[in-house]
């Protein structure tokens, strides 16, 4: 077991863990960064990152979370592969199981992020990989020429879709309800796509080709009527959300009731020692640049933290 302390450790590598990590490694606080399940988070899973300041053209998002880790790691930042499998933030040092090894901290970073939302249908679950993806930067090269659906009305459906026109003959958007979240921009973008359809009033009641073991088709019910059809698609992509991951902080810090981690003065969670930064704890924006901001906000309260208890 390893005696070292760390006077930081930061979980997740995404918008807000790296930022945080710039800052931390910047004071000199020589952080360690647990690159998690995903590693540079939601940014390192999208394409053109339109509205971070700073890139008048936009810039692809692994881009981004590439330049970011080598901005850390110049001021000393340690990133490593690897997951938090449990915490006892009680203990100080607090103790942090990674399986293999425990380490040991003085302050943590929660910058876990969210992951992917699923519909939960059997079906979905029995096809993930076959067809069923909620990624279409890394899949939507495998059904070039293909029909895709994509699900979802927000920002991140409409994204995909418009992303998959690259490869798709057809993308249909399907929606479960009449109005969409997507801002206007994204929702023009996509109205006016040719190889673009819009079905709205539609939800997924199965995934067809288990037995084909790939999506051959999905199966739709208008919420409006009732009535049932058959699309028939190549692949299903999910655009419907995230969920945060902070599950196995539960007990120890408290969760809202979708599982978001609860802070007050934008980055305190109720342990002294234990901040939460970006989409983990962040509802409300859950923007690249305010993931940034958090992680920012949460390494100057790490500093100010082990300055009043000695460093
Ligand atoms: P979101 O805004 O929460 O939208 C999720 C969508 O999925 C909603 O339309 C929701 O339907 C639908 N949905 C959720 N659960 C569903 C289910 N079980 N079955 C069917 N549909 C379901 O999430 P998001 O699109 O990932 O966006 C998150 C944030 O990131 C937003 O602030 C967004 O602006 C931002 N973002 C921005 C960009 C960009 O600017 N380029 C790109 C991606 C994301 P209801 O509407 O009925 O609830």
């Amino acid at each position: 077991m390893s005696t070292h302390i760390y006077e930081t450790v930061i979980l997740g590598s995404g918008c807000a863990g790296l930022a945080a990590a710039i800052y931390a490694a910047r004071a000199n606080l020589k952080p360690i960064v647990l690159e998690g399940h995903e590693p540079g988070g939601q940014l390192s899973m999208t394409t053109l990152v339109e509205n971070f300041p700073g890139w008048p053209e936009g810039i692809q998002g692994p881009q981004l979370i590439e330049n970011m880790k080598q901005q850390a790691a110049r001021f000393g930042a340690e990133f490593r592969l690897a997951h938090l499998a449990s915490a006892d933030l009680q203990k100080r040092p607090f103790a942090l199981n990674l399986g293999k090894e425990t380490l040991h901290a003085r302050t943590l970073i929660i910058a876990s992020g969210a992951s992917a939302r699923w519909l939960g249908l059997p079906s979905e679950k029995a096809l993930i990989g076959h067809g069923v993806s909620s990624c279409a930067t890394c899949d939507g090269f495998f059904f070039s020429g293909k029909e895709i659906a994509v699900i979802g009305g927000g920002d991140s459906a409409m994204e995909e879709a418009i992303f998959l026109t690259r490869f798709a003959s057809k993308v249909t958007l399907i929606h479960r309800r009449e109005h969409f979240r997507a801002s206007k921009i994204m929702m023009e973008r996509v109205l006016a796509h040719e190889k673009i359809r819009v079905l709205t009033n539609m939800t997924v009641e199965e995934v067809l080709g288990i037995e084909q073991k790939e999506v051959t088709g999905l199966k739709l019910r208008n919420v409006a009527n009732q009535k049932t059809s058959v699309l028939p698609v190549s692949a299903m992509f999910l655009g419907i959300g995230h969920v945060p991951n902070a599950k196995m902080f539960a007990d120890q810090i408290d969760l809202d009731d979708d599982g978001y981690v609860r802070t007050r003065d934008n980055v305190f969670t109720r342990v002294p020692g234990v901040y939460a930064c970006g989409d983990v704890q962040d509802r409300r924006y859950r923007q690249a640049i305010t993931a940034a901001g958090s992680g920012c906000m949460a390494a100057l309260e790490v500093e100010k933290f082990l300055e009043e208890h000695g460093r």
